[in-house]
């Protein structure tokens, strides 16, 4: 059975892991709502943009 020469090191790990997101790029948080939203684009949930920026109301 193949067993690996060297324990891989914590740095290692952590680069390999480093595409592991759970979100696309490009997506941050609202300041108004917290949802996730893309960034320069208005928010899906609660409608606002630059914080107070409210452009749509459900
Ligand atoms: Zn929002």
């Amino acid at each position: 059975m193949a067993v690996p020469q060297r324990r891989t090191s914590k740095t290692r790990r952590d680069t390999r892991r480093n595409h592991f997101r759970l979100t696309v790029p490009g997506m941050v948080k609202c300041p108004q709502c917290g949802e996730m939203k893309k960034s320069h684009h208005v928010c899906a949930s609660c409608g606002s943009y630059k914080g107070v920026e409210v452009v749509k109301q459900d």
